[in-house]
């Protein structure tokens, strides 16, 4: 405690105020669990935000890292490592698209994507350039992905933003059909939208968003950034839903803890971005490459995306029980390990500190909202373990003692 603190002091005094830390000092993890500065265990379900796919400390990610360690850090993109060519021959495999650019986050992933799609539109026509996306999505940041994240908290302080985009409520198809025109470049989405509480959008917008892309010469990008990489069963959730995206990003789990981002592309869109257009200095470097190639050939050594799949439903299956009971559960969303559900009262962040204190890593996308991230590798008797230890918490919440 007495550490706690003392970082706090710190962080009052010299980092700016973007978070709100949890009052606990993780001092290293093994597994599904974490351990705090006493020792003290906790059930990992939050994975660093849909990070740690692996759980933490995995043998494989280990020693990949001590081999880029050991070997090479850093040259630049000026130059071949065979890491960086092999991950990207195996992360077009299982993502199931012919290009890739990596970049070091989710927001850079979808920074080149937006690049793409309004280079290749004013090849069309100069009008070429407007982009769709989504009411309560999520893509990052910086100002290109901040501007297609159509969420008022997000946007407004920042304004004024990039100009030309289109926002539609994931459930008109109307809005949709109105919005896609000849002047469109792209319509982005997340397939499953996280940021907000794991809301699935619906297969038949989806759908409808090939259709119109196609009709209209625009491009589909698909936001996996959190979806992807496992996390809801299959490599890539497009890959469950039969629609394929033209420009697919991804970042989070990709590289177990380490960061790496991808912008991978289709025929479409593949050819677009030629010498000059983009870059980054460190991103794809050998070593974040040779962790991410590692997080590859173990999810698919080990199966976790069926494992994720079976374990996920197991879990869903549990939430959904919870309905009309005194747990107060109202909606329960969700695929794979990527999971949400909604409390009948405004005490989501109420029972996120309650699981804490009982050694449950849990998160809360809003005041009602409840998001569960575990880490892959979760076994079933884990999941029941954290089960246990989450209806404890809310049913403390409930009826304080
Ligand atoms: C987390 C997230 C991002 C942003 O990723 P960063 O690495 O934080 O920049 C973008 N899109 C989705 C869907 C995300 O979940």
């Amino acid at each position: 405690m007495e550490q706690l603190s003392t970082l706090k002091q710190i962080e009052q005094q010299c980092l700016m105020n973007t978070y709100a830390r949890q009052p606990v000092v993780f001092t290293r993890g093994e597994g599904v669990y974490l351990y705090d500065t006493d020792d003290r265990r906790y059930l990992d379900m939050l994975a660093g935000i849909a990070v740690c796919g692996l759980g933490h400390a995995h043998p494989a990610i280990t020693e990949a890292i001590h081999a880029g360690a050991d070997t090479l850090l850093h040259v630049s993109n000026l130059y071949y490592t065979r890491p960086v060519m092999e991950l990207a021959a195996e992360l077009t495999r299982v993502a199931g698209m012919n290009r890739v650019f990596f970049c070091n986050s989710g927001a850079e992933a979808n920074e080149c994507a937006l690049k793409i799609a309004r280079k290749r539109g004013k090849e069309h026509s100069a009008h070429k350039t407007e982009i769709v996306c989504l009411r309560g999505g999520f893509h990052g940041r910086l100002f290109g992905s901040l501007s297609v994240t159509a969420q008022p908290k997000y946007q407004r302080p920042f304004e004024p933003l990039v100009p030309d985009v289109r926002v539609i409520d994931p459930n008109e198809i109307g809005e949709l059909r109105e919005a896609v025109t000849g002047r469109t470049c792209a319509v982005i989405l997340e397939p499953m939208q996280g940021e907000s509480g794991v809301h699935p959008v619906p297969v038949e917008l989806i759908a409808e968003a090939r259709r119109l892309c196609d009709r209209m010469e625009a491009l589909l990008i698909f936001d996996e950034v959190q979806t992807g990489n496992g996390r809801t069963g299959s490599w890539y959730l497009w890959q469950q839903l039969g629609v394929q995206p033209d420009v697919l990003t991804t970042a989070k789990g990709l590289g177990s803890g380490l960061p790496i981002g991808a912008c991978l592309a289709g025929p479409r869109a593949a050819e677009v971005l030629q010498p000059g257009d983009h870059g980054s200095t460190f991103a794809g470097g050998p070593l974040v490459a040779g962790a991410a190639l590692a997080t590859i050939h173990t999810i698919e050594a080990e199966g976790l995306c069926a494992h994720a799949a079976a374990v996920g439903n197991g879990i869903l299956k549990t939430l959904r029980s919870w309905h009309g009971s005194a747990h107060g559960v109202t909606d329960v969303r969700g695929r794979g390990l990527m999971i949400g559900f909604d409390l009948d009262a405004p005490i989501a962040r109420a029972v996120v500190s309650r699981a804490l204190e009982l050694g449950l890593v849990i998160n809360a996308t809003g005041d009602h909202t409840v998001r569960l991230l575990p880490p892959l590798i979760l076994t079933a008797e884990q999941a029941d373990e954290a089960l246990t230890l989450l209806s404890q918490a809310i049913q403390d919440v409930r009826t304080p003692a």
